[in-house]
Protein backbone atom coordinates (compact mmCIF):
# COMPACT_ATOMS: atom_id res chain seq x y z
CA UNK A 1 0.00 0.00 0.00
CA UNK A 2 3.11 2.70 0.71
CA UNK A 3 4.39 2.38 -2.59
CA UNK A 4 0.95 3.01 -3.97
CA UNK A 5 0.36 5.79 -2.05
CA UNK A 6 3.99 7.32 -2.75
CA UNK A 7 3.11 6.84 -6.94
CA UNK A 8 -0.13 9.37 -6.59
CA UNK A 9 1.72 11.71 -3.35
CA UNK A 10 2.60 14.05 -5.94
CA UNK A 11 -1.53 14.74 -7.12
CA UNK A 12 -3.76 17.09 -5.48
CA UNK A 13 -5.21 15.39 -2.60
CA UNK A 14 -9.53 15.74 -2.28
CA UNK A 15 -11.44 14.44 0.08
CA UNK A 16 -14.41 11.70 -0.89
CA UNK A 17 -16.59 14.74 -0.64
CA UNK A 18 -14.45 16.87 -3.01
CA UNK A 19 -12.75 19.51 -0.78
CA UNK A 20 -8.73 20.00 -1.69
CA UNK A 21 -6.89 20.03 1.63
CA UNK A 22 -3.26 21.15 0.28
CA UNK A 23 -0.70 18.98 1.96
CA UNK A 24 2.95 20.66 2.68
CA UNK A 25 6.05 20.06 4.64
CA UNK A 26 7.59 21.28 7.61
CA UNK A 27 11.23 21.61 7.54
CA UNK A 28 13.59 23.07 9.19
CA UNK A 29 16.62 23.75 5.88
CA UNK A 30 17.01 23.59 2.35
CA UNK A 31 18.02 19.29 2.43
CA UNK A 32 14.64 18.74 3.87
CA UNK A 33 12.75 21.10 0.96
CA UNK A 34 14.35 18.88 -1.21
CA UNK A 35 13.17 16.22 0.63
CA UNK A 36 9.58 17.30 0.66
CA UNK A 37 9.36 18.07 -3.34
CA UNK A 38 10.55 14.89 -3.64
CA UNK A 39 7.83 13.39 -1.60
CA UNK A 40 5.01 15.25 -3.20
CA UNK A 41 4.18 18.02 -1.06
CA UNK A 42 2.16 20.63 -2.17
CA UNK A 43 4.59 23.43 -0.72
CA UNK A 44 6.59 24.30 2.54
CA UNK A 45 3.48 25.13 5.50
CA UNK A 46 6.74 25.79 7.81
CA UNK A 47 10.46 26.34 7.55
CA UNK A 48 11.93 27.31 10.97
CA UNK A 49 14.35 29.85 10.56
CA UNK A 50 15.74 29.28 13.84
CA UNK A 51 17.38 26.10 12.94
CA UNK A 52 19.80 28.19 10.56
CA UNK A 53 20.18 30.66 13.59
CA UNK A 54 20.96 27.82 16.08
CA UNK A 55 24.03 26.33 13.94
CA UNK A 56 25.92 28.82 14.29
CA UNK A 57 28.10 30.41 16.38
CA UNK A 58 26.57 33.95 15.78
CA UNK A 59 23.57 35.18 13.71
CA UNK A 60 23.76 34.09 9.88
CA UNK A 61 24.62 37.48 7.29
CA UNK A 62 21.85 38.87 4.89
CA UNK A 63 23.44 36.98 1.70
CA UNK A 64 24.10 33.15 3.74
CA UNK A 65 20.33 34.05 4.69
CA UNK A 66 19.11 35.23 1.39
CA UNK A 67 20.78 32.12 -0.62
CA UNK A 68 19.46 29.45 1.78
CA UNK A 69 15.46 31.13 1.49
CA UNK A 70 16.07 31.52 -2.20
CA UNK A 71 17.39 27.25 -2.12
CA UNK A 72 14.31 26.21 -0.51
CA UNK A 73 12.46 28.50 -3.03
CA UNK A 74 13.69 26.66 -5.74
CA UNK A 75 13.45 23.20 -4.19
CA UNK A 76 10.20 23.51 -3.93
CA UNK A 77 8.91 23.98 -8.02
CA UNK A 78 6.37 26.16 -8.53
CA UNK A 79 4.73 25.58 -4.83
CA UNK A 80 4.56 28.29 -2.28
CA UNK A 81 6.96 28.92 0.62
CA UNK A 82 6.26 29.73 4.02
CA UNK A 83 9.05 30.76 5.83
CA UNK A 84 8.77 31.35 9.65
CA UNK A 85 10.46 34.27 11.11
CA UNK A 86 12.54 33.79 13.82
CA UNK A 87 11.21 32.24 17.13
CA UNK A 88 13.82 32.48 19.63
CA UNK A 89 12.99 32.10 23.41
CA UNK A 90 11.43 29.52 25.73
CA UNK A 91 13.10 26.13 24.63
CA UNK A 92 15.05 27.64 21.71
CA UNK A 93 18.12 29.78 23.04
CA UNK A 94 20.63 31.31 20.68
CA UNK A 95 23.98 32.04 23.29
CA UNK A 96 25.52 34.85 21.00
CA UNK A 97 21.52 36.83 21.72
CA UNK A 98 22.36 36.99 25.82
CA UNK A 99 18.60 36.79 26.19
CA UNK A 100 18.22 37.55 29.81
CA UNK A 101 17.47 34.36 32.15
CA UNK A 102 13.84 34.68 33.61
CA UNK A 103 11.77 31.95 35.66
CA UNK A 104 9.23 31.26 32.76
CA UNK A 105 11.00 31.37 29.82
CA UNK A 106 7.77 29.73 27.79
CA UNK A 107 5.71 33.37 28.42
CA UNK A 108 9.00 35.31 28.07
CA UNK A 109 10.33 37.45 25.27
CA UNK A 110 10.12 34.83 22.23
CA UNK A 111 8.91 34.98 18.89
CA UNK A 112 7.82 38.09 17.86
CA UNK A 113 8.28 39.45 20.94
CA UNK A 114 12.24 39.77 20.11
CA UNK A 115 11.27 42.54 17.38
CA UNK A 116 11.17 45.02 20.54
CA UNK A 117 14.63 43.86 21.96
CA UNK A 118 16.20 43.00 18.00
CA UNK A 119 15.43 44.70 15.37
CA UNK A 120 18.47 44.89 13.82
CA UNK A 121 18.35 41.07 13.58
CA UNK A 122 14.95 40.99 12.15
CA UNK A 123 15.89 43.91 9.92
CA UNK A 124 18.32 41.70 8.41
CA UNK A 125 16.30 38.53 8.21
CA UNK A 126 13.48 40.61 6.50
CA UNK A 127 15.54 41.95 3.81
CA UNK A 128 17.36 38.29 3.13
CA UNK A 129 13.46 37.37 2.62
CA UNK A 130 12.82 40.16 0.37
CA UNK A 131 15.41 39.90 -1.67
CA UNK A 132 14.30 36.39 -3.17
CA UNK A 133 12.78 35.65 -6.23
CA UNK A 134 9.90 35.48 -7.00
CA UNK A 135 8.15 36.86 -4.17
CA UNK A 136 4.70 36.13 -4.95
CA UNK A 137 5.86 31.92 -3.91
CA UNK A 138 7.09 33.59 -0.83
CA UNK A 139 4.56 33.53 2.15
CA UNK A 140 6.38 35.10 5.68
CA UNK A 141 5.06 33.88 9.01
CA UNK A 142 5.18 35.32 12.18
CA UNK A 143 5.70 32.95 15.39
CA UNK A 144 3.74 33.76 19.10
CA UNK A 145 1.63 36.64 17.79
CA UNK A 146 -0.88 37.67 20.22
CA UNK A 147 -2.93 40.52 19.02
CA UNK A 148 -3.31 42.01 15.30
CA UNK A 149 -0.85 45.50 16.72
CA UNK A 150 2.41 42.60 16.31
CA UNK A 151 1.22 41.79 12.85
CA UNK A 152 0.51 45.20 11.64
CA UNK A 153 3.98 46.38 12.93
CA UNK A 154 5.90 43.58 10.98
CA UNK A 155 3.90 44.51 8.23
CA UNK A 156 4.98 48.18 8.39
CA UNK A 157 8.48 47.21 8.80
CA UNK A 158 8.16 45.18 5.90
CA UNK A 159 6.83 48.16 3.73
CA UNK A 160 9.82 49.92 4.85
CA UNK A 161 11.98 48.08 3.75
CA UNK A 162 10.70 47.19 0.56
CA UNK A 163 10.67 50.79 -0.33
CA UNK A 164 14.30 51.24 0.40
CA UNK A 165 15.11 48.24 -1.71
CA UNK A 166 12.64 49.49 -4.43
CA UNK A 167 10.71 46.34 -4.72
CA UNK A 168 7.43 46.42 -6.35
CA UNK A 169 5.64 43.27 -5.01
CA UNK A 170 5.22 41.92 -1.27
CA UNK A 171 5.23 38.74 -0.28
CA UNK A 172 2.19 37.52 1.67
CA UNK A 173 2.32 37.76 5.65
CA UNK A 174 0.87 35.76 8.16
CA UNK A 175 0.37 34.96 11.46
CA UNK A 176 0.77 31.74 13.61
CA UNK A 177 -2.30 30.64 15.53
CA UNK A 178 -0.66 28.91 18.63
CA UNK A 179 -1.69 31.14 21.89
CA UNK A 180 -5.08 30.86 22.82
CA UNK A 181 -5.22 34.71 23.01
CA UNK A 182 -4.50 34.76 19.59
CA UNK A 183 -7.30 32.20 18.24
CA UNK A 184 -9.79 33.85 21.02
CA UNK A 185 -9.24 37.06 18.89
CA UNK A 186 -8.94 35.32 15.02
CA UNK A 187 -11.47 37.36 13.37
CA UNK A 188 -8.82 40.31 14.21
CA UNK A 189 -6.08 38.78 12.85
CA UNK A 190 -7.95 37.53 10.02
CA UNK A 191 -8.38 41.24 9.24
CA UNK A 192 -4.96 42.01 8.91
CA UNK A 193 -3.16 38.62 7.67
CA UNK A 194 -2.81 37.25 4.81
CA UNK A 195 -3.25 33.49 6.18
CA UNK A 196 -3.10 32.19 9.49
CA UNK A 197 -1.47 29.09 10.56
CA UNK A 198 -2.22 26.97 14.09
CA UNK A 199 0.91 25.44 15.73
CA UNK A 200 -0.44 22.88 17.41
CA UNK A 201 2.66 22.04 19.83
CA UNK A 202 2.29 26.05 21.64
CA UNK A 203 -1.58 26.04 21.12
CA UNK A 204 -1.91 22.79 23.76
CA UNK A 205 0.54 24.07 25.98
CA UNK A 206 -0.53 27.02 26.41
CA UNK A 207 -4.49 26.43 26.47
CA UNK A 208 -3.84 23.37 29.19
CA UNK A 209 -1.01 24.95 30.85
CA UNK A 210 0.83 21.51 30.20
CA UNK A 211 4.54 22.10 29.25
CA UNK A 212 5.00 20.12 25.77
CA UNK A 213 8.33 18.91 27.03
CA UNK A 214 7.34 17.60 30.21
CA UNK A 215 6.94 13.46 29.75
CA UNK A 216 4.95 13.45 32.83
CA UNK A 217 2.19 15.29 31.19
CA UNK A 218 2.87 13.82 27.46
CA UNK A 219 -0.27 11.73 27.77
CA UNK A 220 -2.62 14.39 28.82
CA UNK A 221 -1.14 17.27 26.38
CA UNK A 222 -3.69 16.54 23.78
CA UNK A 223 -4.58 18.81 20.94
CA UNK A 224 -8.02 16.90 20.84
CA UNK A 225 -9.03 18.48 24.67
CA UNK A 226 -12.50 19.66 23.53
CA UNK A 227 -10.82 23.06 24.96
CA UNK A 228 -8.13 23.21 22.15
CA UNK A 229 -11.11 21.95 19.74
CA UNK A 230 -12.87 25.04 20.50
CA UNK A 231 -10.04 27.33 20.24
CA UNK A 232 -9.38 25.60 16.73
CA UNK A 233 -13.12 26.02 15.87
CA UNK A 234 -13.02 29.87 16.79
CA UNK A 235 -9.83 30.31 14.70
CA UNK A 236 -11.66 28.61 11.67
CA UNK A 237 -14.75 30.46 12.11
CA UNK A 238 -12.90 34.18 12.29
CA UNK A 239 -11.46 33.68 9.33
CA UNK A 240 -14.38 32.60 7.22
CA UNK A 241 -15.10 35.28 4.53
CA UNK A 242 -12.21 37.16 4.88
CA UNK A 243 -10.20 35.24 2.04
CA UNK A 244 -7.87 34.20 4.69
CA UNK A 245 -6.84 30.24 4.51
CA UNK A 246 -6.28 28.59 7.63
CA UNK A 247 -3.71 25.90 7.76
CA UNK A 248 -2.16 23.62 10.75
CA UNK A 249 1.95 23.10 10.94
CA UNK A 250 1.88 21.48 14.55
CA UNK A 251 2.79 17.87 15.34
CA UNK A 252 -1.00 16.95 14.86
CA UNK A 253 -1.12 17.72 11.51
CA UNK A 254 0.54 14.06 11.37
CA UNK A 255 -1.40 12.38 13.80
CA UNK A 256 -4.07 10.91 11.48
CA UNK A 257 -6.87 11.45 14.29
CA UNK A 258 -6.06 14.94 15.41
CA UNK A 259 -5.43 15.93 11.39
CA UNK A 260 -8.90 14.55 10.63
CA UNK A 261 -11.29 16.09 13.05
CA UNK A 262 -8.94 19.29 12.49
CA UNK A 263 -10.00 19.02 8.60
CA UNK A 264 -13.25 18.14 9.72
CA UNK A 265 -13.29 21.70 11.78
CA UNK A 266 -12.42 23.80 8.04
CA UNK A 267 -8.64 23.70 8.45
CA UNK A 268 -7.82 23.27 4.75
CA UNK A 269 -3.95 23.11 4.41
CA UNK A 270 -1.64 20.73 6.93
CA UNK A 271 1.85 21.10 6.95
CA UNK A 272 3.73 17.61 8.19
CA UNK A 273 7.16 16.32 8.29
CA UNK A 274 8.23 15.41 4.59
CA UNK A 275 8.33 11.55 4.88
CA UNK A 276 4.63 11.83 6.22
CA UNK A 277 3.25 13.82 3.23
CA UNK A 278 2.33 10.54 1.35
CA UNK A 279 0.17 8.84 3.97
CA UNK A 280 -1.64 11.99 5.14
CA UNK A 281 -2.56 12.54 1.70
CA UNK A 282 -3.90 8.67 0.83
CA UNK A 283 -5.41 9.69 4.20
CA UNK A 284 -7.90 12.67 3.04
CA UNK A 285 -8.43 10.91 -0.23
CA UNK A 286 -10.61 8.34 2.46
CA UNK A 287 -11.91 10.68 4.38
CA UNK A 288 -15.81 12.18 3.88
CA UNK A 289 -15.09 15.48 5.40
CA UNK A 290 -18.98 16.63 5.54
CA UNK A 291 -20.01 12.71 7.20
CA UNK A 292 -16.68 13.26 9.81
CA UNK A 293 -17.98 16.79 10.32
CA UNK A 294 -21.83 15.85 11.65
CA UNK A 295 -20.32 12.95 13.91
CA UNK A 296 -18.01 15.00 15.50
CA UNK A 297 -20.36 18.07 16.66
CA UNK A 298 -22.49 15.47 18.14
CA UNK A 299 -19.51 14.27 19.67
CA UNK A 300 -18.45 17.76 20.91
CA UNK A 301 -21.82 18.34 22.17
CA UNK A 302 -21.42 15.48 25.46
CA UNK A 303 -18.98 15.61 28.25
CA UNK A 304 -16.12 14.22 26.04
CA UNK A 305 -12.62 14.33 26.80
CA UNK A 306 -9.37 13.50 24.52
CA UNK A 307 -9.18 9.81 25.31
CA UNK A 308 -12.66 9.18 24.42
CA UNK A 309 -12.88 10.92 21.40
CA UNK A 310 -9.58 9.70 20.61
CA UNK A 311 -10.97 5.93 20.33
CA UNK A 312 -13.95 7.04 18.51
CA UNK A 313 -12.25 8.70 16.08
CA UNK A 314 -9.66 5.86 15.60
CA UNK A 315 -12.90 3.33 15.25
CA UNK A 316 -15.07 5.98 12.99
CA UNK A 317 -12.09 5.92 10.10
CA UNK A 318 -11.40 2.55 10.19
CA UNK A 319 -14.98 2.03 9.33
CA UNK A 320 -15.53 4.83 6.71
C1 LIG B 1 3.81 24.84 17.12
O1 LIG B 1 3.96 25.47 18.17
O2 LIG B 1 2.88 24.03 16.93
C2 LIG B 1 4.75 25.02 16.00
C3 LIG B 1 4.51 24.52 14.81
O3 LIG B 1 5.91 25.69 16.26
P1 LIG B 1 7.14 25.04 17.08
O4 LIG B 1 6.84 23.57 17.23
O5 LIG B 1 8.34 25.31 16.26
O6 LIG B 1 7.09 25.82 18.35
MG1 LIG C 1 5.39 27.11 18.28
Amino acid sequence: RAAAERRVAHEPAHTQDGALIEVRANVAGVEEARAAHGAGADGIGLMRSEFLFMARKQAPDQDTQRQIYQQALEAMGDHPVIIRMLDIGADKQLDYLALPAVPNPALGTRGVRLMARHQDLLDVQLRALLAVTPLDRLHIMVPMVTEAAELVAVRERLDTLAQEMNLEGRPALGAMIEVPAAALCADQLARVADFLSIGTNDLTQYTLAMDREDPDLAGRADVLHPAVLRLIDMTVKGAAGRQCPVGLCGAAAGDQQAWAALVALGVEELSVEPARVAAVKAGIRRLDRAALARQLRTWLDEAIDSVTLRQRLEQWLQEH
